[in-house]
């Protein structure tokens, strides 16, 4: 059904009435969705978009379920969390059971949002503690609160950011493709490697004086550029971290709930269990519920006098919406299904891959995946310099070529095998052409290259099929037609020609920056 919307009139509206830095998707050509059912959403001229990217709408945007069950309980009774209500705590058990021991022995406090949970782990580890610092991960965004922001580099190393914190203090991302350490993520020595580094530089902090209470790190890397933490990794880092009496906290907003398909919790993959998790988007199905899970020990240290109270958080309304989003996860296999159809996303990416050399690394669990767009000139240059022909007119090849020889180089030699320049026009003009193909993926990382994934859980395979045959011919638009001098000289693709949506060029010259990816 189409609505009636003058999109040109809508975007003049918000931008004069609306926060003047809230941000837009797709920002030089912005979507008007106005219904969404499964993984697809609706714009309204009737277009149907595949949703690629909505990992807050977890089990399906607008779930029968979740929305009877939200429907029902509004028309009850909805009211603060100061009375007694069977269905909050039926749900804390429930949730707490998902959760390995001792976890699932220790308690929930239901918040609003991601940021909330952040924040309120932070309160708890400085309480368990005494101590004040935070570490974290480079390029990891926790929330939009002060506290939060402070510890989230994605957004203080930026513009309108006010850099570091003195009592934040940054690790490394334990990257295999792009990092200090290179190879596969599966090699714990690679893992080992980054744990010892930030172990050093946990230790060179406590030796200026200064305690961590807590190291916040997501269990797989989003706004990082979708990246899986190298086997051991945590396990490293988590001991490092408790060693010096600091706790060990999960941001699971983006990753948990099964997303990673093996395990409930992405943290479980890494052979870890955290002192405090915290959880978003997914929990509430799009519906405002975050909760922070923690360790009893913990949370009896917080336990301090000050009472909790959190006006909406586990209102009757969120618990029953949060109990249907995990009856339908396990009722609908959701977990085996993201690993089967996840897997086949990556496996195709990879295929697509072998013959189009701009994907480079491919990567994720489950249905949360990555894919690097990269510069081929980079292996075409090393396997000219190598001494092979010139007129190299499959990339593919070159990488195969530029690949053999490093490893013919040895093991030291390919330390020092720097991957391919990251090529982010390319990739926001796959995501860009994708789009108007009515597929939606997202683009981020540290230098805005990979191209993300993390559709809702019912993605098939089908959907599967769409994407990758989009991603071919959206690879196949954005590439000039003679792929040998792109070789010679890449640029970025001009977007307003390719594109032709000049009329909103100007405010996407405006809101580039701000160009939403969370
Ligand atoms: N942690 C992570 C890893 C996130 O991705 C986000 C949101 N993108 C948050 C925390 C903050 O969540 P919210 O927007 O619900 O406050």
């Amino acid at each position: 059904k189409a609505a009636s919307i003058d999109v040109a009139a809508l975007i003049a509206e918000r931008k004069r009435v609306l926060g003047y830095n809230c941000q837009l998707n797709y920002p030089w050509q912005p979507m008007a969705v106005v219904r969404g059912e499964g993984q697809y959403l609706y714009d309204h001229e009737g277009r149907q978009y595949l949703d690629g990217v909505n990992n807050v709408c977890h089990v399906g945007h607008c779930h029968p379920k979740v929305v009877a069950a939200a429907a029902e309980q509004l028309a009850t009774l909805n009211t603060n969390s100061r009375y007694l209500h069977p269905t909050v705590v039926e749900y804390a058990r429930d949730l707490l059971s998902t959760f390995p021991a001792p976890l699932r022995d220790g308690c929930v406090f239901f918040v609003n949002s991601g940021s909330e949970a952040n924040d309120l782990a932070l309160r708890i580890a400085r309480a368990h503690t005494g101590a004040h610092d935070v570490a974290c991960v480079d390029h990891a965004y926790h929330g939009h609160l002060s506290s939060t922001i402070a510890f989230s580099p994605y957004k203080f190393d930026h513009a309108g950011g006010e850099g570091k914190a003195e009592w934040v203090h940054r690790l490394p991302i334990p990257c295999a493709y792009r990092g200090k350490h290179r190879g596969k993520s599966s090699d714990p020595a690679v893992g080992a490697a980054y744990a010892a580094d930030a172990a050093a530089l946990l230790d060179g902090t406590a030796a200026s004086g200064r305690r961590v209470c807590a190291f916040f790190a997501e269990s797989m890397l989003s706004c990082g550029g979708q990246v899986v933490l190298p086997a051991g990794y945590l396990r490293g880092v988590y001991a490092a971290v408790r060693a010096q009496g600091g706790i060990c906290v999960a941001d699971e907003v983006q990753v948990g709930f099964g997303r990673v398909g093996s395990h409930w919790w992405a943290f479980e993959t890494q052979d870890v269990v955290p002192d405090i998790v915290t959880l978003g988007k997914p929990i509430g199905n799009g519906f405002p519920l975050a909760a922070v899970v923690v360790r009893a020990e913990v949370a009896r240290s917080f336990d301090n006098g000050m009472g909790y109270f959190n006006t909406y958080g586990g209102n009757p309304v969120a618990a029953a919406v949060g109990q249907a989003v995990l009856r339908v996860v396990r009722d609908e296999g959701l977990l085996a299904k993201a690993l089967s159809v996840g897997g086949a996303l990556q496996a195709g990416f990879r295929a697509i891959g072998e013959a189009h050399a701009e994907i480079g690394d491919v990567r994720g669990m489950g249905l949360f995946v990555g894919a690097e767009i990269v510069k081929p000139v980079d292996f075409a240059e090393r396997a000219r310099a190598a001494g092979l022909r010139g007129d190299l007119a499959q990339a593919g090849a070159a990488r195969a070529e530029a690949e053999r020889l490093a490893g013919e180089a040895g093991s030291a030699e390919r330390r020092d095998d720097a991957p391919p320049a990251p090529w982010k026009d390319l990739a926001e003009a796959i995501a860009q052409l994708m789009r108007e193909r009515g597929v939606l993926v997202a683009v981020d990382g540290p230098w805005g290259n990979v191209i993300k994934l993390k559709p809702p859980m019912c993605f098939s395979h089908a959907d599967v099929r769409r994407t990758l045959s989009e991603l071919e011919a959206a690879l196949k638009l954005a590439r000039p037609a003679e792929y040998s001098r792109l070789c010679e000289a890449p640029r970025p693709v001009p977007a307003a020609s390719r594109f032709a949506v000049e009329p909103l060029a100007a405010a996407a010259a405006a809101d580039g920056a701000r160009h939403s990816k969370l």
